[in-house]
């Protein structure tokens, strides 16, 4: 389909319903090194933005849409991943504003944007055992398959991919941001639950493109 505001909210409906079914996952993966709430504060934060979604104006753009998920998951997520999917969603918007479909320039750069909103507010690196990691993967992939000629779609399905190495990829590290880092060598061997559900978020945006 074209990435334009009806993928903008099928994106969010089927990420409401991808971290709903994940929400035990990440809610274990939390428990491990964290917490225990993140599949819970995303589970929370996706119901409420898919239904804000579902009350939008019908002439919305993708940057009205993205800006209403933003300020919903900035109020009710909560956590560390609250502000920081929120400013990653505001973020994104601010990079498509206007626009009503996308092109793989603009999936960069609303990649791109919401990866830098991510690290200036939560001030991490790549290989910071964080969201961060996923993301950062997923904007390299985008650029360099946009580069490469390929579609939007395909851009998507490169980030997608990348989003969820890179998740795999926290699993050996020690954690220097977020609760993790007080484990000390004890995260060794635990996925970072906010890269993880990053994967899922850029999975089905990739996959709701592909349809
Ligand atoms: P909390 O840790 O407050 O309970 P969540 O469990 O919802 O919040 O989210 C935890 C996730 O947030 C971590 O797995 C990590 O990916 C991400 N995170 C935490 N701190 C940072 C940070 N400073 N920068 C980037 N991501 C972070
Ligand atoms: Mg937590
Ligand atoms: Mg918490």
């Amino acid at each position: 389909m074209a990435v334009d505001a009806s993928w903008v909210r099928s994106w969010l409906d089927r990420s409401a319903a991808m971290i709903a079914e994940n929400r035990q996952e990440l809610i274990r993966l939390d428990r491990e090194i964290g917490d225990g709430d993140h599949g819970e504060n995303m589970d929370r934060g996706f119901q409420a933005a898919t239904s804000k979604i579902a009350d939008a104006a019908d002439d919305a753009n993708p940057a009205d849409l993205l800006k209403l998920v933003a300020s919903t998951l900035i109020s009710t997520v909560g956590g560390a991943a609250g502000p920081l999917y929120g400013t990653a969603f505001l973020k994104a918007a601010g990079a498509v504003s206007g626009k009503d479909s996308l092109e793989p320039a603009d999936i960069v750069d609303l990649l791109t944007a919401a990866r830098d909103g991510i690290v200036l507010r939560g001030k991490a690196e790549v290989g910071d055992k964080t969201m961060v990691d996923a993301w950062s993967l997923a904007v390299d992939a985008a650029a360099d398959a946009a580069n490469a000629g390929a579609d939007v779609a395909s851009v998507l399905a490169e980030a997608a991919r990348a989003a969820e190495e890179g998740a795999a990829a926290t699993e050996p590290l020690v954690a220097r941001k977020g609760r993790a880092s007080y484990l000390g060598e004890r995260a060794i061997g635990h996925r970072d639950p906010g890269a993880q559900s990053t994967a899922l978020v850029l999975r089905v945006a990739a996959d709701t493109a592909k349809d």
